[in-house]
């Protein structure tokens, strides 16, 4: 049997990172196993619609790099699967479930169901629909209940639990789990309008789109005795369940955005790396070894399993995504975050900057930054004259003998045979030595000179990167307003 499996999102508006491990779970599993994973959009609440949702979803996703099968927008053939074009499908299975005598009809008004919470409430019991009280098919007679619907009386189709059963099912991560069918509600499987809710839309689909493993979320576990039901009720095989643990803030509550980005498109924006970001993401609550954290997206497919999956939640560390980052930063290819990056330069008029240049200038800054994106901002340097220096490193370091000390050592720069870094340090020390001096003494001016900053990469490395002409130019006209 080959393993075929989705991703199952309702238009929420954006990509949540959680929503982004299920689908890069899924896409990692079926691609281990030479599968499918398709996209299926699950937009049967019409309520909560979404401009643009499904575009910014597809967005998202395809920044990370994970492609599904069968989808025109993603390279596919077919889909995404829409449920909403769906509509009438669900209605058909969802009566034949009525038929076969697994679901019933109802007619209660949101009222008398609200009357009945409250009752229950007061009670001190937990709130289920009461079939023996309310108006269904089982207090009116079967040939009333038919009569109602033939005369255009709004109802609902609702799933009958089977009361004394015991749901089973295997979940590949949590084990077995078991519930007793009198804790489990009779689920509305279509809605008064008609539509289906995603409980019904969601098992038909699958079934339809013969989904041999279920993977998501663990906010889905309570459901999926539901599911099981249903699976019984249409007579079809079930696929088998993984819930994924919960993505847990530092302080172990449930992720949320009142505590920072949830939004991969916001982790997009402030600078992370997809393949950083991907990284981290694989490594919520899965890790195939213990001292192993970095994985390019291939060596994600080839180690990934599910039996190598969490059950605890799992923390989203913030301060690791930024380690992580800043691995990647070191390790990617030069030419290709020079890519990235020019349009960034644009922002800062940073205009017609050289590829090779820019690729030295990212290979000279990459230790000391977490962003690529912060190479304009901590290096403008590397792009512009200094505008303006730090004035509290130009009083500690410039003093009233310090162009006495330096005008000689900028003299013997001058005459260095090559510009490079080695020769540019051994002039310097040469210098320094001869003149009972520390290193020091003279670098802490260069770097004003040159960078007007204090903080930067190695100074004669900085310096073989800008050239000659451009730091004696830029050394020169500092030593005309700072005599
Ligand atoms: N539409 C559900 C969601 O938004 C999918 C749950 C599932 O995968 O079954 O997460």
């Amino acid at each position: 049997m080959s393993v075929r499996v989705r991703f199952a999102p309702s238009p929420t508006g954006y990509l949540h990172v959680g929503g982004l491990r299920t689908a890069l779970y899924n896409y990692l599993f079926a691609k281990h196993n030479n599968g499918k994973c398709i996209l299926r959009i699950e937009d049967t609440d019409r309520t909560r619609f979404v401009e643009n949702a499904q575009e910014n979803l597809i967005t998202s996703l395809r920044w990370a790099g994970i492609e599904f099968d069968e989808s025109p927008e993603i390279g596919g053939e077919y889909g995404p699967y829409v449920q909403s074009e769906r509509f009438d499908l669900y209605k058909k299975y969802g009566l034949q479930l009525i038929e076969n005598g697994t679901a019933y009809y109802a007619f209660d008004t949101s009222e008398e169901l609200n009357a009945m919470r409250e009752r229950q409430q007061k009670a001190g019991i937990a709130p289920k629909y009461d079939r023996t009280v309310m108006r269904n098919e089982f207090t009116l007679g079967k040939d009333e209940a038919k009569r109602l619907v033939e005369n255009g009386t709004p109802y609902v189709v609702r799933l009958k639990v089977p009361l004394t059963e015991n749901i089973r099912f295997t979940d590949l991560i949590r084990g077995d789990v078991i519930v007793n069918g009198r804790d489990i509600d009779d689920q509305i499987l279509l809605k008064s309008d008609g539509f289906p809710t995603y409980h019904l839309a969601n098992v038909v689909d699958d079934h339809l789109m013969a989904i041999t493993h279920v993977i998501r979320g663990e906010e889905w576990l309570p459901s999926t005795p539901k599911h099981v039901i249903l699976y019984n009720a249409f007579g079809w095989e079930c696929p088998t369940f993984a819930h994924l643990p919960l993505l847990l803030n530092k302080d172990k509550s449930k992720l949320s955005k009142r505590q920072g980005s949830v939004a991969v498109e916001d982790f997009k924006e402030q600078g992370y790396f997809k393949e950083s970001f991907v990284n981290f993401v694989a490594l919520l609550g899965w890790n195939p070894t213990s001292d192993r954290e970095i994985f390019s997206m291939d060596e994600l497919i080839e180690h990934f399993n599910l039996e190598k999956v969490n059950k605890s939640g799992a923390v989203f560390d913030i301060q690791k995504l930024e380690w992580m980052n800043s691995q990647y930063l070191k390790m990617l290819p030069l030419d290709y975050m020079a890519e990235l990056l020019e349009p960034e330069l644009k922002k800062y008029n940073f205009n017609n900057v050289n590829r090779d240049y820019l690729i030295k200038v990212i290979n000279l800054l990459k230790e000391r930054i977490t962003f690529l994106k912060q190479v304009p901002v901590f290096g403008n340097y590397m792009f512009e004259k200094p505008a303006n220096f730090e004035q509290e490193y130009l009083q500690k370091h410039w003093k009233d003998n310090t162009p006495e000390i330096i005008k000689p050592l900028v003299e013997q720069l001058n005459v260095v045979a090559n510009w490079k870094h080695d020769d540019l340090y051994e002039a310097t020390k040469k210098y320094v030595e001869a003149n009972g001096l520390k290193l020091k003494d003279v670098i802490h001016p260069l770097r004003l000179m040159i960078t007007g900053k204090s903080v930067g990469a190695g100074m004669f490395e900085t310096m073989e990167i800008l050239g000659k002409e451009e730091c004696m130019e830029r050394i020169n006209s500092f030593l005309a307003n700072y005599k």
